[in-house]
């Protein structure tokens, strides 16, 4: 007899299923894709010996958030490799911006800017757990810390606006590289909040690739599971609720409009409306290439770097940004480049190694973005076309059909406005619960949001725990069972 059925193995999928599983619920998972993971997949694509990230590649979220925090991956053999200079940000005309984990280095490259970075980021640092724990959370409970709630509401406040502190154009684009993470409006609160979220953690707790690439860290959640009586059905789309029978607890690792497809007439007339009206952002589209050598950077500083933002200057970013939001293609939009074997060494085989690259693009644009990434990395690293050995393109219309939830390519399964940061994905004051009895979302389309932190399932599955079964203290996840 089954007490909770999981739908989707995404990060949030398997953080609910091991909520459930430490608590002592017989889990069952079902996923549409013969493997699991969802946005953690690595496979290899054209060369048995070279693996690539499919989706997410970089993990600031999993090296930060309360729940990877006790799970602790190290612990369950995951390392996580720290690249000394998270990322960098090239510029026109041949210099770079760059932050490294030492906030110091960063001041220091950053000129006049530099005391001005350090007071941004060094009260952040100091209190990074707070900040992390705050943005990572249901947004519903007052933050415990009310000094940390106030320094980051100022902080976001003030770098909401069209006005920014820095003097420099590579402070002002470097901050702004990593606003544009919110694949939305720039500048905007909820921008801002994730500026500062992403920024302040490369000075704390690192933006690291797992060993070997993502699939480490479904694989890890996934043994844990296992270990705890879990048992998963792979290939097995859920196409209506009905198909889970009578289980009494159901978590969905899915976005609203599956949701609405999959609940059918059993949701009222007012609830179907209210999800009808949830948004979705501009999309994402990938090129994997399979390279010969590291990217050739024009400055070789950029070499260093985990992450590449590729946007120009602050007000270039701020224009390719708001014309995707608003559906426009530009020929110059924002593209992050990972080349994975500069902080893992095992990703590359001789001379052939993986590049990420994704482009925001407008919402459902059907384009193969190959060459357009290519052109893209070609102007700040000349030559790049020569290495590539092969190259393979995913649209931001395609990766709906890959996945489900990234409507129209929308990698964070729902625009990140300012109504969608707090109700999320409709105004309820427990935002997992539906109206069906125990039916819960989990996905990336609840608080807090998209990316790999595993709180969207974890605090899902504690509302759960709540109300069926009266648990108010949530299990440990800690490796030996015990409390952390
Ligand atoms: C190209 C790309 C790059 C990214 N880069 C990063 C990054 O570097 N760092 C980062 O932190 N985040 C990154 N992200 C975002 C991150 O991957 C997502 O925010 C995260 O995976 C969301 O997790 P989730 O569990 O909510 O959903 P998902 O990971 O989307 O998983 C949902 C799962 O549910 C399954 N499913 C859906 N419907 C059904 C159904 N009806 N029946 C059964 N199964 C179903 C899907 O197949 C999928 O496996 C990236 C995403 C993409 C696409």
């Amino acid at each position: 007899m089954t007490d909770a059925a999981i739908v989707g193995t995404g990060p949030n999928g398997l953080a609910a299923a091991v909520t459930l599983a430490r608590a002592g619920l017989r889990v069952e998972l079902f996923e549409a894709a013969d493997t699991i993971g969802g946005g953690l997949r690595t496979t290899a694509l054209f060369d048995q010996d070279v693996e690539h990230d499919i989706c997410a590649a970089v993990h600031p979220m999993a090296a930060a958030s309360p729940f990877f925090r006790q799970f602790d991956l190290p612990a369950h053999g995951v390392r996580l490799l720290q690249p000394d200079m998270p990322y960098a940000h090239p510029l026109p005309g041949g210099d770079a911006a760059a932050a490294w984990r030492s906030i110091s280095r960063t001041a220091e490259h950053l000129g006049a800017d530099g005391p001005r970075w350090t007071r941004l980021m060094q009260p952040l640092v100091d209190r990074s757990r707070s900040v992390v724990d705050l943005l990572l959370s249901d947004l519903r409970t007052p933050p415990p810390d009310l000094v940390t709630g106030l320094l980051l509401a100022k902080r976001v406040l003030a770098h909401a606006t069209s006005r920014t502190p820095f003097t420099t154009s590579a402070a002002r684009a470097l901050l702004t590289g990593v606003a544009a993470h919110a694949v939305g409006r720039l500048p905007s609160l909820p921008s801002a909040a994730v500026a500062l979220l992403l920024a302040h953690t490369a000075h704390s707790t690192g933006w690291p690739l797992p060993e070997g690439g993502s699939a480490r860290i479904a694989d890890a959640m996934a043994a844990d599971i296992k270990a705890h009586g879990g048992v998963f059905h792979l290939g097995h789309r859920v196409r209506d609720l009905a198909e889970l029978g009578d289980v009494p607890l159901v978590m969905l690792d899915i976005a609203p409009r599956q949701f609405l497809d999959l609940a059918g007439p059993r949701l009222s007339p007012r609830y179907r409306r209210a999800l009808s009206r949830y948004q979705y952002g501009p999309g994402a589209a990938k090129a994997d290439f399979l390279v010969n050598g590291p990217v050739p950077w024009a400055n070789p500083l950029v070499g260093q770097a985990g992450t590449v933002h590729l946007s120009g200057t602050r007000a270039d970013t701020l224009r390719q940004e708001n014309a995707t939001v608003a559906g426009h293609r530009v020929p110059d939009p924002f593209v992050l480049v990972v080349d994975p074997a500069v902080t893992d060494p095992s990703r590359a085989s001789g001379t052939k190694r993986p590049v990420w690259a994704y482009a925001h693009v407008p919402h459902g644009d059907p384009r193969d973005p190959v060459d357009l990434i290519r052109r893209r990395i070609e102007e700040y690293a000349p030559g790049f076309t020569d290495t590539i050995v092969a190259a393979r393109g995913v649209s931001a219309a395609q990766y709906a059909q890959y996945n489900a939830n990234y409507v129209g390519g929308d990698i964070a399964a729902g625009a990140l406005t300012l109504r969608q940061s707090l109700a999320r994905p409709t105004a309820r004051w427990d935002p997992y619960t539906t109206p069906l009895p125990g039916v819960y979302l989990c996905s990336a389309s609840t608080p807090p949001g998209p990316s790999v932190h595993g709180m969207c399932g974890n605090l899902a599955a504690r509302s759960a725990l709540r109300r069926h079964h009266g648990v108010r203290t949530a299990p440990s996840l800690a490796p030996d069972g015990k409390a952390v």
